[in-house]
């Protein structure tokens, strides 16, 4: 049966990701690589005209070949640059394996575990999507197929660095944005430990956002907003949240020193100077639409 997203229209193939009622987003389709419908969600390869092969979950694309690396580079490089010794990394969620391929430039890990809640999702981008999970083989990294918030629970002390790559809130991931699922990650880190979650558009989800940041600058000594330009996300400008178990404020421990495509030195500085509409008043993010 063909979802409703994808629709032909004049003998040409879209995928509509139908982001709320008065935004539809729409890619013109060559082919689909791959479909499956897994416990979880319905997970599809397509290959689109402009934007390469791209991950999609129930019709939503989670990243593409044109653009993937950008939001890959910025959550996971950020966090190994403010621990000033990672050893032990954890993603929940991350499954496209962008992320765990980022973290595979670094020597200095010595394991990189990822907890993804659907084997389905990693296969089809191992299999499928080289240009974003890169194929990764690394003998530190090792994938637990379970739920990330019943894993972490279960984690004390264990980890330097914690990087949340979920889909959005809604189905499995919506426990991914809670205080009570914040407050697990801080225990499952160690004494210097950092996590970051993607936060959502501050454009057009800020009240996710202005969440997100709110509870973990409760639960953590401090709470720091990046952001990034990313094509294929409703909104382009993109969030990001630093959360550093250590009090001081935020201090960058190591410099970069991987090759990347997106991601320098200067970009590091100047993701954390935020636009106006969400830095007024010292580090509280304003809501845009309020
Ligand atoms: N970078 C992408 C974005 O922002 O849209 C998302 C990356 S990745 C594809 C998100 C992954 O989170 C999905 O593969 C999904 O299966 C996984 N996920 C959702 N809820 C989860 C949970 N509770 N535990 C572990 N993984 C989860």
């Amino acid at each position: 049966m063909i979802p409703p997203y994808l629709q032909q229209i004049d003998g040409v193939w879209w995928l509509v990701e139908d982001d709320r009622d008065n935004l539809k987003v729409s890619y013109r389709i060559k082919n689909v690589i791959f479909s499956e419908t897994s416990s979880f969600q319905h997970v599809m390869i397509l290959d689109s005209y402009d934007f390469g092969r791209m991950l999609v979950l129930d019709g939503a694309v989670q990243t593409t070949a044109l653009d993937g690396y950008i939001y890959n580079e910025m959550i996971a490089h950020i966090p190994l640059l403010f621990h000033p010794d990672p050893k032990n990394v954890l993603v929940i969620g991350g499954g496209d394996c962008g992320v765990v391929r980022e973290l595979a430039k670094y020597p200095e890990l010595e394991t990189i575990d990822m907890v993804e809640i659907d084997q389905i999702v990693v296969n089809a981008a191992l299999n499928h999507l080289p240009e974003v999970s890169g194929n990764i083989k690394d003998p530190r990294l090792q994938f637990h197929f379970t739920d990330g918030v019943q894993f972490v629970k279960e984690k004390k002390d264990a980890y330097d660095v914690v990087i949340i790559d979920s889909s959005d809130p809604v189905g499995p991931a919506e426990q991914l944005f809670t205080s009570e699922f914040y407050q697990n990650v801080y225990q499952s880190l160690r004494k210097d430990g950092v996590m970051v979650c993607q936060s959502e558009s501050p454009i057009l989800y800020a009240p996710i956002m202005e969440r997100c940041y709110n509870s973990i600058r409760e639960i953590f000594a401090s709470a720091h907003l990046y952001t990034a330009t990313v094509p294929t996300y409703p909104g382009g400008l993109w969030s990001f949240t630093l959360g550093l178990k250590q009090s001081g404020g935020i201090q960058q421990r190591r410099q970069l020193a991987t090759p990347t495509r997106y991601i320098n030195r200067g970009i590091v500085e100047s993701a954390f100077h935020l636009p106006e509409f969400l830095h007024r008043g010292g580090q509280t993010p304003m809501m845009l639409m309020r």
